[in-house]
């Protein structure tokens, strides 16, 4: 009898991972600035193996919506996250709150990313981004791929050599990428902090260990030193000038300018207030940040900088990613094609994951989200995510409910 029930596990395991999965589409945004019509998307052991032209039987109808790869946030801290009290809250050392209500807050901020179709982010970083990212990949978490820094380097981290020390101990910790701060927060007005000395030994260090290096940088200076130093890419960036970003550009850096971060704070101001730099005068700073982003944005495009999709979400930003393309577009005046390119196969790359995701093509993994609407014509659709798959699995199936093929509103 056992053996019979061992033989029939047998046999249904086989049958399971042999039987693909077809993914029938209208449209398809492949995450390289293609559109594919009326195809499927044939899945096998969570990979895509081939699209074809229709044709096989499908066990998801997603007619009528926009298929795209699952989104790729290049800046989120999803740990952090709002309290009991309506305050912001990070958690980790030095608060308040009990240890395990920040990992259950930093769980849920994951899930709620991973809901809002975005299936990697890189997160630089928190301490407790670690196991909840090997959480998720063991399959016991619902989340995102995510890729962590677990820490980051600031100029109080100490001399060259104390800051190389703290690179190879991230790495040993199990950082994947190292994250410094080369200026102040723009809350305090952004200089360079960081001496160039510093950003070299941070940068350098990682570049031996074959580790990624992001880098806080709003003032030109900062971000110049970043780039010499062999760093890969400039997060934020709200005061570059042209010759940064030519440099930035001929040196083949990521930029990854954010609007959602400063919104979310302004609307939210009154949880933030009070707290370290979150003062009227920080609050200024990021009024004016916003218009200054979208100088930078525009500047950034016309000089052919390599751009990605971050979103520097915080509390009250989870699952609310999307927005930022919508900004890209808006405010940045970013096409919408190219803004999705940036959110998916441009931010694989900057990654060093394009080989694996970003793009719906044979190989690639089955991270695939769908929308209700035609982003290219409005922005705005990016906010109606229906379906949402990670390696193959459906998180997400919204169309599903309404006996497959949605209404397009
Ligand atoms: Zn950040």
């Amino acid at each position: 009898m056992r053996r019979n029930v061992k033989l029939c596990l047998l046999l249904w395991a086989t049958w399971a991972t042999a039987q693909p999965l077809v993914l029938k589409t209208s449209t398809i945004l492949d995450g390289k600035g293609h559109v594919l019509k009326e195809r499927n998307i044939v899945i096998e052991n969570g990979r895509i193996v081939r699209i074809s032209e229709a044709g096989e039987k499908a066990g998801y109808d997603l007619s009528g919506l926009t298929v795209m790869p699952g989104w790729i946030d290049t800046h989120a801290h999803f740990a952090v996250h709002f309290d009991s009290n309506h305050r912001v809250e990070e958690g980790g050392v030095g608060s308040k709150e009990a240890p395990e209500l920040s990992a259950l807050y930093a769980a849920a901020g994951a899930y709620a990313t991973l809901m809002g179709g975005f299936t990697t982010i890189q997160s630089p970083g928190a301490e407790v981004d670690g196991t909840v990212r090997d959480l998720i990949n063991a399959g016991q978490l619902a989340g995102p791929n995510i890729i962590t820094s677990l820490r980051a380097i600031y100029v109080s981290t100490g001399t060259p050599e104390q800051i190389r020390t703290f690179v190879r101990k991230a790495k040993a910790d199990g950082a994947d990428v190292i994250k410094l701060f080369a200026t102040a927060s723009i809350r305090d007005g952004g200089a360079q902090t960081m001496s160039d000395e510093q950003i070299r030994a941070a940068c350098g260090e990682a570049t031996a260990l074959g580790l990624r290096s992001v880098v806080h940088a709003h003032a030109s200076s900062g971000a110049r030193a970043a780039v010499l130093a062999g760093c890969t890419s400039i997060e934020h960036g709200a005061l570059l000038d042209d010759e940064t970003l030519k440099l930035i550009a001929s040196h083949g850096v990521y930029f990854d300018p954010n609007f959602l971060v400063w919104h979310n704070y302004l609307e939210n101001k009154e949880k933030f207030l009070g707290i370290g730099n979150y003062t009227e005068e920080g609050f200024a700073y990021m009024q004016k940040a916003i218009p200054q982003m979208s100088d930078v944005l525009k500047r950034a495009i016309a000089l052919h900088v390599k751009l990605v999709l971050g979103t520097d979400a915080v509390a009250g930003s989870h699952g609310r990613n999307a927005e930022e393309f919508i900004y890209r577009v808006r405010d940045g005046g970013q096409p919408a094609m190219d803004a999705i390119v940036s959110g998916t196969s441009a931010a694989a790359e900057a990654l060093r994951l394009g080989d694996r995701i970003g793009t719906i093509a044979p190989q690639m993994a089955a991270d695939i989200v769908a929308v209700d609407g035609d982003p290219l014509k409005d922005i705005t659709a990016v906010r109606r995510v229906v379906f949402v798959m990670k390696n193959g699995r459906v998180f997400r199936n919204d169309a599903r409910m309404n006996s497959g093929i949605p209404s397009v509103r």
